[in-house]
């Protein structure tokens, strides 16, 4: 089973649910957590050990211009304003280029090669004996997340049980890391700014089919709100984690709550048999 924990507003304690849920199961099973926050990974905070770290690397187009005619069919093809071509020259903005392909297919005097370009890097390490977390990191400056995040979920594609924790928002990142998932956890606060961002993240989970539940942080009892929204949208509410500042505290000194209050394993178990529920998937 592969679940997303995501949210659509930043803040909401999404990386705490997705760091609880996978402690919690590992006592029992196998489970892979990946950070797909690769803007800012932070699982490794939670889950300190050394690991083995690999570079990723896009192909990005190199043009020769001694065999190069000016004749602009990369310009043209090319969907995101990568390449300008000059009178006598071609001008490749590195930045814009999401590595399709395309340029070098359709260059008519092949001119144009494909080299490796590093965009940032992942991280694997085992914290506990059954915990494997494969976290991805963007180079600072880069823009392209979704290769390193294609990258790390696919180091765990034959893994049993993956944890993807998502980026905030619901942008290109998220929806490349609730893509193929069975379930999504979206962790939202019952706020105004909360249940705003949360009916984004429900509409992007839908039309990606992805079946969603819903979890409550921080809640100071006033949910009534996020509960009308979700049952008008057929949500359920599978957890609710009240405001409680000895939570904030674990939680902020890079602790886990089910292991300082070994008590919450049992909720987080709970979660994760309604996981199971909505995607239907036997285990
Ligand atoms: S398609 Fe090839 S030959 Fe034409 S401008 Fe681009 S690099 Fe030059
Ligand atoms: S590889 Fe694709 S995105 Fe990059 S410059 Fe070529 S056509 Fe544009």
């Amino acid at each position: 089973m592969k679940l997303a924990i995501a949210s659509g507003k930043g803040g909401t304690g999404k990386t705490m649910v997705a760091v609880n849920l996978a402690f919690t199961l590992s006592q029992t099973e196998r489970v892979t957590l990946v950070d797909c926050d690769v803007e800012e990974p932070n699982l490794h905070l939670f889950f300190p050990a050394p690991g083995i770290t690999t570079e990723v690397t896009v192909p990005v187009p190199v043009v020769d211009e001694t065999t190069c005619d000016h004749c602009g069919r990369c310009e043209e093809v090319c969907q995101y304003g990568a390449m300008t071509v000059l009178r006598n020259r071609v001008l490749f903005f590195p930045e814009l280029c999401h590595s399709c392909g395309g340029c070098t297919l359709v260059c008519p005097n092949g001119a144009i090669h494909e080299e490796p370009k590093r965009i940032g890097t992942i991280t694997i390490s085992t914290p506990l004996p059954n915990l494997k977390l494969i976290s991805g990191m963007l180079d600072t400056g880069n823009p392209h997340a979704v290769p390193i995040i294609r990258a790390a979920k696919n180091l765990a594609a034959n893994d049993p049980l993956v944890i993807c924790d998502t980026a905030p928002g619901t942008s290109c990142p998220v929806v490349e890391t609730l893509d193929g998932c069975d379930a999504c956890i979206l962790v939202t606060e019952s706020t105004p700014f909360g249940l705003h961002d949360l009916r984004l993240a429900v509409e992007v989970a839908a039309r990606l089919g992805v079946p969603t539940g819903i979890v409550i942080n921080r809640s100071d009892g006033k949910d009534q709100a996020t509960i009308e929204f979700c049952m008008d949208h057929d949500l359920d509410v599978m957890m609710t984690i009240p405001f409680d500042r000895e939570i904030a505290a674990i939680q902020s000194r890079g602790d886990l709550l089910c292991r300082v209050r070994p008590e919450w394993q049992t909720a987080f178990t709970a979660l994760f048999i309604k996981c199971g529920a909505i995607t239907g998937v036997q285990r």
